[in-house]
């Protein structure tokens, strides 16, 4: 599922080629992902993009925004004067666009298109005032997120409260947003640490190199423009980089970068596959 880096590439290349187009008429095909009335956004003038944890926001001229949580397979592709350069070729939309899996299609002026496919329809689209979002259930909730509220301090309050495995804390995102599977995965693995270990059982100085590990890996991820693990795409049609990067995750069977002395071990926590070198994250 994209996390942070992910969705923060997504966000960033929606506000680049989006704002400025006005929505001239949508096409929804399902009408289970989309909630809200498309009716009120048309007209609407793209004024700019938010991102909250791994929700975007799309904020229109006209009071409304368009929000969205793409999950495991959803993407967003635009076509349009404002993308240069389309990639047909590394696309990985399976279906084409439009095809089986375009469960949305916004029609944009001059010639803008902006398509949402989702073969495995986990995803959602929904449209409300732009003076509610920030009332939604899920933002409330959000927990401080990396590079925003969550500071050394605020991220050692909350490890040091829970039992839980701290790999499952660093997923909950009404404890911090936008770290997921994939690099708090790694996250770990950088700073040593093993999943399943207590939260509050870590060590001030664990808690520092853990957060400076998370933050590292998010920027590498941004850099990379995300993971491209199941169907992650950006607008532009390409894939992002950081799977060819990962420190841990996916790394099963293969010898630790590190110690040089043991191979990845992967085992499920919280349900999600967690790849640990077993001498190096005590
Ligand atoms: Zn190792």
């Amino acid at each position: 599922m994209p996390e942070l880096p992910e969705v923060e590439t997504m966000r960033l290349q929606l506000g680049k080629f989006l704002t400025g187009h006005k929505i001239v008429s949508v096409d929804v095909k399902n009408r289970k992902i989309f909630q809200g009335n498309e009716k009120q956004i048309i007209g609407g003038k793209i004024i700019g993009t938010r991102r909250f944890g791994k929700v975007s926001v799309i904020d229109l001229s006209n009071g409304y925004s368009i929000l969205t949580h793409v999950k495991l397979t959803g993407q967003f592709i635009y076509r349009g004067l404002n993308l240069k350069n389309p990639d047909p070729l590394s696309i990985k939309v399976i279906g084409g666009i439009p095809g089986p899996h375009t469960l949305v299609i916004f029609n944009l002026d001059r010639e803008g298109i902006l398509y949402y496919n989702d073969v495995r329809r986990f995803g959602w689209i929904r449209i409300e005032k732009t003076k509610d979002v920030e009332k939604e259930k899920f933002i409330v909730e959000l927990g401080p997120e990396p590079f925003k509220g969550l500071t050394f301090k605020v991220f050692t309050e909350i490890l040091s409260k829970s039992k839980r495995p701290i790999k499952i804390i660093l997923m909950d995102q009404t404890k911090m947003g936008g770290v997921g599977n994939i690099y708090a995965t790694d996250a770990l693995w950088d700073a040593r640490i093993n999943p399943r270990r207590l939260s509050l059982s870590l060590s001030i100085s664990e808690i520092k190199t853990l957060y400076n590990s998370i933050l590292k890996v998010l920027k590498a991820g941004l850099k990379y423009g995300g993971a491209s693990e199941l169907a992650f795409v950006t607008p532009d049609g390409r894939e992002g980089e950081y799977q060819n990067h990962t420190l841990a995750y996916g790394h099963t069977g293969e010898l630790c970068s590190r110690c040089k002395k043991t191979k990845f071990e992967k085992y499920f926590l919280g349900g999600r596959g967690t790849y640990v070198c077993p001498k190096c994250q005590i």
